[in-house]
């Protein structure tokens, strides 16, 4: 391992918010598809299942009662409900990252973004915004997966969490896909280097000033030229 890389701390977490549609599932799947040191976190829902969703990989699919009961067993780091329905964050999805070293993504929205920067101080949080009010409406029916009434609800949501912007860390506009994925993955290496983040940081200062030392000792020793 590099000085670099062992310098690191644990791996902070990612949080995205967003209006529904502005694109945040796409830019953490590209995220995912170019990095190793990333993992999506899966969140338990009571929404049904789209058609293309599966079990365990998209969401794990919960009737209302499990849902209650995961809360009630402390099984989540937060919960929210969104859009009629509830959606949490299994805690296990942040030990599991914790322990293999990766990046937690989670794909959240801005009542459960609040719960876990409060509980994860060490998150960076994200919000994705959609170039215009135009380009959401058209996402969102392009994406052609809720009927008009969910679609209605959501972009009525839509303007509160916009309203949030300004509470998390960076915000990104999701123009081209390609441009917001280059900005997240340049705020992961820019934040995997904050001073804060590198527990291993006094040693290798030490390490280094001996080696210095032991170099100006040679040099010093040495005759004059
Ligand atoms: P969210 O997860 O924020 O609800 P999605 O990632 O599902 O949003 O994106 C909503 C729709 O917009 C999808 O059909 C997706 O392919 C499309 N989309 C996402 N980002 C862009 C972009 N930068 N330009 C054009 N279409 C996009
Ligand atoms: P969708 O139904 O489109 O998959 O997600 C709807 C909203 O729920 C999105 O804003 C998404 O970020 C949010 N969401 C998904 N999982 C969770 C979660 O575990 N907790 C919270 N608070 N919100 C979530």
């Amino acid at each position: 391992m590099s000085d670099a890389a062992s310098l690191r701390n644990s791996a902070f977490p990612l949080i995205f918010a967003a209006p529904s549609g502005a694109g945040k599932t796409s830019i953490a799947q590209a995220l995912r598809e170019r990095r190793e040191d990333v993992v999506f976190s899966v969140s338990a829902t009571t929404r049904p299942a789209r058609a293309y969703e599966q079990e365990g990989v998209h969401y794990f699919f919960r009737t209302e009662e499990e849902f209650r009961r995961m809360i009630a067993e402390g099984q989540l780091l937060e919960w929210a409900e969104v859009h009629g329905n509830l959606y949490g964050t299994p805690r296990w999805n942040l030990e599991a990252a914790s322990a293999s070293r990766k990046h937690l993504i989670l794909d959240i929205d801005v009542q459960g973004s609040r719960l876990v920067r409060l509980a994860v101080p060490d998150a960076v949080s994200v919000f994705v915004l959609p170039p215009s009010g135009a380009e959401l409406t058209r996402r969102l029916v392009g994406r052609a997966s809720e009927a008009l009434e969910a679609r209605t609800r959501r972009l009525q949501a839509a303007r509160h969490e916009i309203a949030a912007a300004a509470e998390f860390d960076y915000v990104i506009v999701n123009d081209d896909l390609e441009t917001s994925v280059g900005a997240v993955e340049a705020i992961l290496n820019a934040e995997s280097t904050r001073t804060k983040r590198l527990a291993a940081l006094p040693e290798l200062v030490d390490r280094l000033c001996d080696e210095v030392d032991q170099y100006l000792a040679v040099e010093q020793g040495k005759p004059a030229q």
